[in-house]
């Protein structure tokens, strides 16, 4: 085993921060090192930052998104269209439709999909909750933004019979081209999605 290079304050650093994702023992030792020098401008701000979120953050109660505040700050944002709910797995979706900024609505987070093989079933997911919202009667559309996986596509076939008796709209994403993206690097699945789903000019 190789011998430690820094005292155990430090080594404690970059093992903790070796664990986030996409970083390795490398890159943490790097960003280690870079919090090191730059102590006052990043390391405690940081700090403090880590500090007061891990104190603050909930699970929103209305829709499972992760937040400070409760209900979130999408749920009590009175811009947003409330009869309109895009359906996501996780809260790293929410974010990614966000940056995209293409439909103001309200968002509910299931915290995975289905997966029979994982033994992750309905009563693991945030479902019901979603039932009871469309039922509650101000929605009028349920945007199913999930995987184009087997999961997925379970997922929102089981939501979708679910809310069939609701006379909600259920719809869920294209599947095809992506913008900027070449026909001839396209897998056949995209493709043949894309053909079956063309649309009017
Ligand atoms: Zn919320």
């Amino acid at each position: 085993m190789a011998s430690a290079v820094a005292g155990p304050e430090i080594e404690r650093l970059i093992q903790l921060l070796a664990r986030l994702p996409g970083l390795g023992p490398r890159s943490a030792r790097r960003a280690a090192l870079h919090l090191i020098k730059k102590r006052e401008q990043l390391m405690v701000p940081l700090a403090s930052a880590l500090e007061a979120a891990s104190e603050k953050i909930t699970v929103c109660r209305v829709c499972g998104n992760i937040d400070s505040q409760n209900p979130c700050t999408v749920c009590t944002d009175p811009r947003r269209d409330p009869s309109v709910i895009v359906v996501v797995a996780d809260v790293a979706d929410l974010w990614a439709l966000e940056r995209a900024n293409a439909v103001s609505a309200r968002y509910h987070v299931l915290g995975g999909t289905l997966s029979p093989l994982d033994g992750v079933g309905p009563e693991d997911l945030t479902i019901e909750q979603l039932v009871n919202r469309v039922h509650s009667g101000d929605v009028k559309e349920l945007i199913l933004a999930l995987s184009a996986t087997v999961d997925g596509q379970t997922t929102a076939h089981y939501i979708t019979d679910l809310v069939a008796s609701s006379g909600v709209k259920v719809t869920r994403l294209a599947h095809g081209v992506p913008v900027g993206g070449e026909l001839d690097y396209l897998d056949e699945g995209t493709l043949a999605a894309a053909i079956k789903q063309r649309l009017p000019l």
